[in-house]
């Protein structure tokens, strides 16, 4: 069989760490990226194919050219604020385009996907932790369409013979210990790139949205699970579904939730800077926690959180921000 695996959104934050994993691993990524989030400097383990997902005749060109074995999707617009203002993006770049890429593989035969789902489908939970048979029911138009792309997946997969792992993220953060790729969003929205422009002085300070949660502390709680572990996991469930094993969905996360004021705290540490803070109002549809029960991805595809310790996120995270900010990151 051939090596190649289609990496759609290979030049994002988390489809390039995979790319980096893939290449570790023995395979050839083949970066399918638009470049309209993604960076071209981050595709360094195999060639990158620079266009849209809605391009359905470059998809199937590409499917072919390469001979491509198997597909990590990543590729999708993840901006939960604005889903819920402009929702025909995500309805369109999502589910539509997801659909044909799943078109497009039944066409030249490509029969395993790896899919980036999101702990997002399960909207905000009754308990925690959250396990996959925890109801989903998302609470916004980006968890929605994640979603969708699941069931769709699921009827590809009885009618067609498709095998898939949806993977669901909790909060990704860290970058490569290498320093090689990291994160880099314009517009930046995630808690641990903020703190760290706060604690450069970028930003004058870090707002804790709610701090009147039923938590310990009163600030929210997440799961973050750092990319590298991430990146691991879509390798071996690619292995996984290659080897002939049967679709499935997995949570990805560690099973350890932190809080806004400990992610502070901790990066106040790792840093050696002060980062001022403010205290605001919650952020509209923020659940107060969010933390996965991880144990079914150890026993499907023998895969466990290795380095998402808070230091080991910060710290890596910390050494990329240091770079991507001074320029030395593409050299
Ligand atoms: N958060 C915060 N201040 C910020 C950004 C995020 O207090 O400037 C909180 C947010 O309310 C959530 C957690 O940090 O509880 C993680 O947010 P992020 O946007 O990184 O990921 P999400 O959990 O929304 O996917």
């Amino acid at each position: 069989m051939s090596k190649n695996i289609l990496v759609t959104g290979g030049a994002g934050y988390i489809g390039s760490h995979a790319c980096k994993a893939l290449a570790k691993g023995g395979f050839t990524p083949i970066a399918y990226d638009s470049l309209v989030y993604g960076h071209r400097e981050a595709v360094r383990w195999g060639p990158l194919v620079e266009a849209d997902l809605a391009d359905r005749a470059r998809l199937a060109d590409t499917l072919r050219k390469y001979e491509i074995a198997a597909v990590m999707h990543f590729a999708a617009f993840a901006y939960v604020g604005e889903s819920m203002t402009r929702p025909e993006l995500y309805f369109n770049n999502n589910v539509v385009n997801t659909v044909g890429l799943l078109d497009a593989m039944l066409a030249a035969k490509v029969r395993h996907i790896v899919f980036s789902s999101t702990c997002a489908t399960y909207g905000t939970p009754d308990s925690v932790p959250i396990t996959e048979d925890t109801p989903q029911r998302p609470v916004n138009p980006y968890g929605e369409t994640k979603l969708m792309i699941e069931r769709a997946l699921y009827w590809y997969g009885q009618a067609h013979g498709i095998s898939y792992a949806a993977l669901r993220y909790f909060n990704a953060a860290g970058a490569d210990p290498d320093s090689e790729i990291g994160e880099e969003h314009d517009p930046e929205t995630h808690l641990i790139p903020l703190i760290l422009d706060a604690a450069q002085g970028k930003r004058a300070e870090i707002g804790i949205f709610g701090t009147d949660y039923p938590t310990p502390d009163g600030s929210a709680i997440r799961d973050y699970i750092h990319v590298q572990d991430l990146a691991e996991a879509h390798v071996a469930a690619i292995s996984h579904l290659a080897s002939g094993g049967a679709s499935l969905a997995l949570n990805l996360g560690t099973g350890v939730g932190h809080s806004v004021r400990e992610v502070i705290d901790a990066a106040e540490r790792i840093t050696g800077r002060h980062i001022p803070r403010r205290e605001t109002d919650r952020r509209p549809g923020d659940p107060a926690a969010l933390v996965a029960d991880a144990s079914r991805a150890r026993q499907a595809i023998g895969w466990t959180a290795k380095v998402s310790d808070l230091d080991s996120i910060i710290g890596t995270a910390w050494r990329w921000h240091q770079r991507a900010k001074t320029g030395q990151a593409e050299a």
